[in-house]
């Protein structure tokens, strides 16, 4: 079949590779209809996450047709449409039960080779990490899905694949970005970050009682987007301070709740973008958590900051010090996406929300290598990409 792989540092390829069987008999075999490139893909795509192999099967943003079923299978049958999670989940480990599926303890095979860094493993991801399992991912036309009673929603209605590909990842994660916030009625919410996932964490933001949204990045495309899509007021951090900015428009007290959708490649001034810094020959021990410092210092007293942008590894330079003394809560994690499902999936299907809005370019997975590359210069007003196998 055929599959986008990853080959190194921005080294994306459309690959021949063994069409996926079943394994185990809690399996299930996926026929891809959509599938998309995420923020995280990026991660991966400038070789900031360590783990990856030379021919891994990208992707952790898929649904499509049950094709096949193993024996234990019992949600499921063959021909049923699915939207498949990002995080793999055993549905029966101490976590799952307490409805944290993205910790599931059983679903990462090389837990070990992080334990002693993190204590602790997440769950298995698609399409990512050996260190988080090394799952071949649904970047393609056919992807093996293990716990399949666990993990995918069943489509019943004719919504298209584009109203319902995202509960795979970015609709929960901007939604759970929202519920971590702790957002009150008349709060104001600042947004880093107008990519998917802070698109979405705006959309959230609002369905959790926010008062003001304000959104932060620096491409005018994004920012447009969270302004007439997401009716957020927007700061281009590249034209104005932004801190000084939040001051200004909350009274000098700053916004109650501080959303972190950049992660780990935040841009922050003079310090240039990881692909930037690569290109250059910068070394990455440069790099500071721009956003979350910046989060940190404009965050009002006792306000809380959520952070579902990803790191890895040891992050320094945080400033801890005001993080204590003003008293803030700070939540993040991978997102429990298995939780969502079903509340997000009645909101699409009410009309509340139509995820689509999103989407900028849509391609046959052919073209995906060209779009790695344009969604990560965000060239050609790119925000999401959705392939099509
Ligand atoms: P994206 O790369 O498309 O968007 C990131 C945006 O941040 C870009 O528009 C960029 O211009 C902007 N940005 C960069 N530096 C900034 C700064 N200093 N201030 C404000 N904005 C800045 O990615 P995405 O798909 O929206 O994902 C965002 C983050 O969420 C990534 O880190 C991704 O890995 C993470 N993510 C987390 C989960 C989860 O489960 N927690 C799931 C999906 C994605
Ligand atoms: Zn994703």
């Amino acid at each position: 079949m055929r599959a986008l792989t990853w080959h190194g540092e921005q080294d994306v390829r459309v690959d021949e590779v063994p069409r996926p069987e079943i394994a185990n008999p809690t399996d299930a075999i996926i026929e891809i209809t959509a599938t998309a490139i995420c923020g995280s893909d990026l991660h991966l795509y400038n070789g900031i996450m360590p783990g990856m192999r030379e021919g891994d099967v990208l992707g952790h943003e898929p649904m499509g047709k049950v094709v096949e079923v193993g024996e234990a299978v019992e949600t499921l049958e063959v021909g049923d449409r699915v939207v498949v999670p990002f995080t793999i989940s055993c549905g029966s480990c101490w976590f799952c039960g307490e409805d944290m599926y993205s910790l599931c303890d059983n679903t990462n095979p090389n837990a070990e080779l992080i334990r002693k860094e993190m204590g602790h493993s997440p769950a298995g991801l698609f399409g990512f990490s050996h260190m988080l399992g090394g799952y071949a991912g649904g970047q393609a036309e056919y992807l093996r899905v293990p716990h399949a009673d666990v993990g995918p929603i069943t489509v019943d209605s004719d919504l298209p694949d584009e109203q319902v590909l995202f509960l795979s990842d970015i609709f929960p994660t901007g939604y759970m970005a929202a519920e971590n916030a702790e957002i009150e009625d008349g709060d104001t919410v600042a947004v880093w970050g107008c990519g998917p996932v802070g698109q979405f964490a705006i959309q959230s933001a609002w369905m959790f009682g926010a008062n003001q949204v304000v959104a932060i990045d620096r491409v005018s495309e994004r920012l447009d987007m969270a302004s007439s899509h997401g009716d957020a007021e927007t700061i281009n951090f590249e034209h104005e301070d932004v801190y000084d900015r939040l001051m200004e428009m909350t009274g000098g007290r700053g916004p109650d709740r501080c959303i972190d959708a950049v992660g780990t490649e935040a841009h922050g001034t003079g310090v240039g973008s990881v692909s930037d810094r690569l290109k250059q020959g910068v070394g990455l021990e440069d790099d500071r958590p721009y956003v979350l410092r910046e989060a940190i210092k404009a965050c009002r007293k006792g306000g809380t900051l959520s952070i579902p942008g990803v790191y890895t590894g040891d992050v320094d330079g945080i400033p801890f010090g005001s993080l204590m003394n003003k008293a803030l809560t700070v939540k993040t994690g991978q997102t429990h996406v298995q939780r969502y499902l079903d509340p997000l999936m009645e909101k699409i299907e009410e009309g509340e929300i139509d995820p689509s809005f999103v989407v900028t370019h849509q391609a046959s997975l052919e073209d995906g290598p060209e779009l790695y590359e344009t969604f990560n210069d965000k060239e050609d007003d790119c925000i999401k990409v959705m392939l099509t196998p």
